[in-house]
């Protein structure tokens, strides 16, 4: 067998020396592991470090973080994208104090079963906090096994992630799941680099495919995504005179849904940014504005599209009444002061701009 009990027992010796330090890897609170998996994601470890230290001081047990507002988990969330990992994290702490007495359900099953938690989150979790026999791959595991085995099919492919899985799921029958899963991320991350990995200090090298036929280079192979889709926005950064600013917040159900912006919408085929801007707020609040200055321009990428954000200080135009119009898009509207504006959760683009505008008003 390629991968044999030397090469188990080398790859366990080599993380114990070498694993780095991390709040969640240095506890076997289960609560604690769970929310560093959801972070971990989508994020790189050194990105949601600062993330995961605010939030645990903000929610330091599954019962502190049932009883927050959407808001004040949203909030804590703010700047580490893809929300949805906060509001299912919410909603399943909740979930687990209504059915498992708040303690997280050491089952494979039925941590499956809870919103936000896929394959890969629920055997990270059942492994590393329950020591439960589940191999994790992710991103690292399967460059590093794609290299040791010498697979050369696209990663992409659901075929070739289905081999990877059978090979891991083998190789940690009889070691310690959670040592074995977080050595195996672990040589990914430190070792097998995706651009020149480091096979001179790697356990693995003796045995590796790729190492001894000089393939590191061409293996992984990953094909190449789609590019994404680009899109223009416009919106109105709308004062009042009490020097107030409008800010609508995004449907719960919605792409981003809790979070705060400031209205306004997408740029069609055939309109200016400005057309855009002043048919967007019309529709959305039913009211109309004049355009004082271009405030800033500035380009953000989801996951899925990029987007190019033009957003416009407005105000009311005279006929308009300066009393709450109907939100038709937006779960609900505000004026609030722009101080206050460091109180309520934006996505990244709109926090650039209120941030901006905290300085600009200073
Ligand atoms: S020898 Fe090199 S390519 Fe092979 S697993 Fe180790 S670091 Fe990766």
């Amino acid at each position: 067998m390629l991968f044999n009990s030397n090469c188990a027992e080398g790859l366990l010796s080599w993380f114990d020396i070498n694993k780095r330090s991390m709040p969640w890897r240095d506890s076997k609170d289960p609560y604690a592991i769970w929310v560093s998996e959801i972070m971990l994601q989508q994020t790189r470890v050194n990105q949601a470090l600062p993330f995961f230290n605010r939030f645990m001081k903000a929610f330091p047990s599954l019962q502190h973080l049932a009883a927050a507002s959407t808001q004040q988990v949203l909030k804590q969330w703010e700047g580490l994208g893809y929300y949805s990992r906060a509001r299912n994290i919410h909603k399943t702490a909740q979930l687990v104090i209504e059915n498992y007495s708040g303690i997280l359900p050491n089952d494979y099953e039925k941590l499956l079963s809870f919103p936000g938690i896929g394959p890969y989150t629920a055997a990270a979790i059942a492994s590393i906090a329950f020591d439960l026999e589940y191999a994790v791959m992710d991103g690292n595991v399967i460059r590093t096994v794609t290299r040791f085995c010498g697979i050369e099919q696209d990663t992409r492919k659901i075929g070739t992630r289905k081999i990877v899985q059978q090979k891991i799921d083998q190789w940690i029958k009889g070691y310690p799941p959670s040592g074995f899963n977080q050595a195996m991320m672990e040589l990914g991350a430190m070792i097998c680099t995706p651009i020149r990995p480091a096979c001179q200090s790697c356990p693995l090298a003796f045995k590796c495919v790729a190492y001894r036929s000089n393939k590191t280079e061409q293996i992984p192979y990953t094909s190449k995504k789609a590019k994404r889709p680009h899109q223009a926005i416009s919106v109105a950064i709308i004062l009042n005179d009490k020097g107030e600013v409008l800010i609508a917040q995004r449907p719960l159900d919605a792409m981003l849904g809790g979070l705060w912006e400031f209205p306004g919408g997408k740029q069609k085929n055939n309109e200016t940014s400005l057309q855009a801007l002043h048919r967007e707020i019309k529709e959305e609040l039913g009211i109309e504005v004049s355009v004082i200055e271009v405030f800033m321009s500035l380009n953000h990428a989801y996951s899925h599209f990029t987007i190019t954000l033009s957003a416009y200080l407005c105000v009311l135009k005279p006929t308009e009444t300066l009393q709450i119009p109907t939100a038709k898009a937006s779960d609900q509207i505000k004026w609030v002061s722009i101080q206050d504006l460091e109180n309520y959760p934006f996505p990244k683009a709109n926090k650039t701009i209120t941030i901006a505008l905290m300085k600009k008003f200073a």
